[in-house]
This record gives C-alpha cells, structure tokens and sequence, in this order.
C-alpha cells in the first residue's frame, strides 16, 4: 500500500537522472529500504547482492556504524563551516593531508568538490587559469577519449564522449576534442597491446597537430574507462600517453572518480600504472556514497604557478560546500576502513571475481570478459567469431538488468551489451559465488 502511493509520488514528482521520462513514468520506480554489507533489500523485502555498490560508489559496502558514528559526531560538533574568508574546519584540513600524503608523486594540493562532475568541472577553470597565468590564454583546446565518461555537467558532459549525454543539449563545444578510444575488444588494430599503443599515440598526435599543439591546454582519461563499458586499456597505454602529452606540455588530467579508492586495488589505479598526473579526478569511493563530496588533487607544480599568478588577489572559484565538514569526517573515517582491511578485501574478492567472470567464456553469450580488481565487464555477443553485439531492439539492456535483478544481483547492463561489475570490497566469498552463479543463471535465460 505504502509502496504504491510512493511509485505515484515518484511519478508525478521526481525526476530521475538518466531516464527515460516516459518509460519510466511506465515502469514505475523499484524502492529500497535498506542495506547492509554486500546486499540491499527492497521495499518488497527482495533482497539482492549489490553488484555495482549503488553507481560504483559505496566501496566501502553498507551499514558502517563507524561512519554513521563520524557523520553523527561531526553533524553535533559543526555541521557546516565555510572555507570561504580563510576559514576551515578540521576535518576538512586533516582529510585533505591524508589524502596528499597518499597521492601519486607530487599531488599535494587537494580541492574539495560535491561530487566527480564539478571536480571535473573545476580542472577546467583551474587549467584554463594556469595557461593565462603563463601567459599562454590561447591554451584553450580540450581532449578527451571517445567512450569517456566526465560528468553530466555542461563542460564535463562535452568532455564526455557518450551520445546519450550530447544529443540535445548543444555539447560538446568546438573547444572539446576526441581521439578513439584504446578498446582492445573492438580496435581496429586488434588485440595486440603494442599495436593498441602506438595507435593512440598516432591518433593523438594527429589530434594534438590537427588543433595545433600551442593550443592544447589539457587531455583528460580515465584509466579504466567505465561508462563507455569497462574498457581497459593495454598495460602501458597510459604512461605512454601520459609522456607524450608531457612531450608537448599539455597537462595530463586521470580522471580517477571510478578507479579512486580500492576499486582496480590499490586506492588510486595511477600508482598501479606508475604514472604522476598533473591533476587527478576523484569523488563516489572517497565518502564510500555516504554523503556527497569529490577531489581534486593538483601537482605542486600546477599550484604554485596558480597561487603565484594570484598573489593576494582570490582565485574566484568555489562552492558553498566545498570541504563540507561532515563529508569531510566521513572521508576520514571512509579512510581508515579502506586502510583497516577493507583495501585487502577487495584485492582478494577480486581475485575471485575475475577468475569466476572468466569461466564464463565458455558461455555461448559471452564474447570477452575484462576488468581490474573490483572493476569488471562482461561483453555479450551473438557471434563470438564476428563479435556481433546483441541486438538492442530484441534484446534491450534492460531486460537482462530486470533478470539479474529478479535473481537478487544487481548489475549494470550498458546498452551495447556489456555487463558491469563494481561489487563493495567488503564481500565475502559467499557474495562473490552469488553475483557469479546468479549472472550465469540471468545469461542462460538471455540465451
Ligand atoms: N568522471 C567519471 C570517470 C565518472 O565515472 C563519473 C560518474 O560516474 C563522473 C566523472 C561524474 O561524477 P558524479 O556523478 O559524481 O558527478
């Protein structure tokens, strides 16, 4: 009864992000009550394993007393304070070192956002500063990969390269360029890591020559590609792009919102690809979903030619919440889990994830099978031979989404067929088996 005026409410009132208004207005919304570890249960009282922690964010997994604790204790001491006028809180101060002193190489400066679009967004004002601090204003050209995802944002959505969020909302701009993406499943150079390579350095090159390389101000990817699909690149793309952009001096932005924070292992997937961005991209795991906050980290070297070009003028960039407190303390205490076991966990779950998505090759859907850590995608196909993607009209992602969901797993079914995988790293064995014997159960009724 409850359940049902609530679907009409949702209905008459809510808008959903990336949703189809109408079908959704159909379909009705599916309420959760609550979770707690690896699994969440719906209003119903179905109770699922949540195999992409909510939307890759609650990396931590559910029900941390201690981090209701932090959020609680913060919320009494000081629910909010500003960093405005030279003002700070504590929190916000200590999570902002811990985090410096656990960055890459020289990522020692730390910008609080709410989330992964506006830390993304704020790069691009910051870069955009940084090259007229240098005296080079006509810096002003951005690249990016196709199947990237940057944010929903105006300026992160044309960074963005999924059709979806272009069409109709006047992005990208001509300011925003792409290079294809390195996707060994679908290259048209093949599956060879060498070759994959050298092609991107190709295409970027070109790209960087096409625009004029005195124009380029900044190229930006994520190591893992996630919402183009879980595509991971050859080991070694992304040092060798990484120099080349250097080669030319456009800064080299890793956008990390996914990767950040125990997701491919470590808690950044730069450090496991041996590389120093000039900025990194972090939000979703950093607060473990509890409550909304992202980062920007940025080098010493970006920072001092900023700080220096403003002298004591501000830089006119920041948002109410920036630093916010409670976030902050939540941060912290998301830390300490990660720290306490939880990082372990993850990279012993994923072990087991991996090798249980890999015995699925033998599945006749199933045409690759990808991932890194507590990251991972299968891709389904008609012909494994030809690599023919499952037709979306007979086979709409969202049929193979309901299936899973009505076998207790959540997963993500991206429209062109490919799975996705992004489990809390606290899962047992037993949540790890699940996902798997409940994926192949869903795959077999896809057949
Ligand atoms: N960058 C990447 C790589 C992401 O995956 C996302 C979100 O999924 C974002 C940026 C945007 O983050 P948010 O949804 O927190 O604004």
């Amino acid at each position: 009864m409850l359940a049902n005026s609530l679907i009409e409410l949702d209905r008459a009132h809510l808008i959903h992000p990336v949703s189809s208004y109408r079908g959704h207005e159909k379909l009705g919304v599916r309420v959760l009550r609550s979770a707690k570890g690896a699994t969440v249960t719906e209003a119903s009282g179905h109770q699922l394993v949540d195999g992409f922690a909510g939307l890759w964010c609650v990396n931590a997994g559910y029900g941390h007393e201690s981090i209701v604790e932090a959020a609680a204790r913060q919320m009494r001491e000081l629910p909010y304070a500003t960093g405005y006028f030279d003002l700070g809180c504590e929190a916000a101060i200590r999570l902002a070192a811990e985090l410096a002193d656990r960055a890459p190489g020289d990522l020692n400066h730390i910008y609080f956002t709410l989330g992964g679009s506006d830390a993304v967004d704020s790069t691009v004002r910051f870069i955009r500063y940084y090259w007229h601090a240098k005296g080079k204003p006509e810096r002003d050209q951005f690249i990016s990969i196709e199947q990237g995802y940057h944010g929903s944002s105006t300026v992160g959505a044309g960074l963005t390269a999924l059709p979806g969020f272009h069409a109709g909302f006047g992005v990208p701009f001509d300011w925003q360029h792409k290079i294809p993406s390195p996707y060994p499943y679908r290259n048209p150079v093949g599956t060879n890591a060498d070759a994959i390579i050298a092609a991107s350095i190709r295409d970027l090159k070109s790209k960087i020559e096409a625009i004029g390389a005195e124009r380029v101000a900044a190229f930006y990817a994520e190591p893992i590609q996630g919402s183009g699909g879980v595509i991971v690149p050859p080991k070694g793309w992304i040092k060798a792009i990484r120099d080349l952009c250097s080669q030319y001096d456009i800064l080299f932005i890793a956008d990390e919102v996914i990767t950040g924070f125990g997701r491919t292992g470590p808690l950044f997937a730069c450090s496991q690809d041996e590389i120093v961005p000039d900025f990194m991209t972090t939000a979703k795991g950093l607060t473990s979903g509890y409550v909304p906050m992202g980062a920007v980290f940025m080098s010493d070297r970006v920072y001092n030619v900023i700080a220096d070009a403003a002298g004591n003028t501000a830089v006119g960039h920041g948002y109410t919440y920036s630093a916010h407190p409670v976030s902050a303390a939540v941060g912290l205490e998301v830390l300490k889990l990660y720290e306490g076991g939880l990082l372990e966990n993850g990279v012993k779950a994923g072990a087991r994830l991996m090798a249980g998505l890999e015995s699925l090759r033998d599945h006749p859907l199933v045409g690759d099978v990808r991932g890194r850590g507590m990251l991972a995608a299968v891709e389904l196909v008609v012909d494994k031979i030809k690599k023919t993607p499952l037709p979306s009209a007979a086979m709409p992602a969202r049929r193979i989404f309901d299936r899973a969901w009505e076998n207790g797993l959540v997963i993500r079914a991206f429209s062109h067929g490919v799975l996705g995988y992004a489990p809390p790293l606290c899962c047992t064995d037993d949540d790890i088996d699940a996902i798997l014997e409940r994926t192949r159960k869903t795959l077999d009724q896809t057949l």
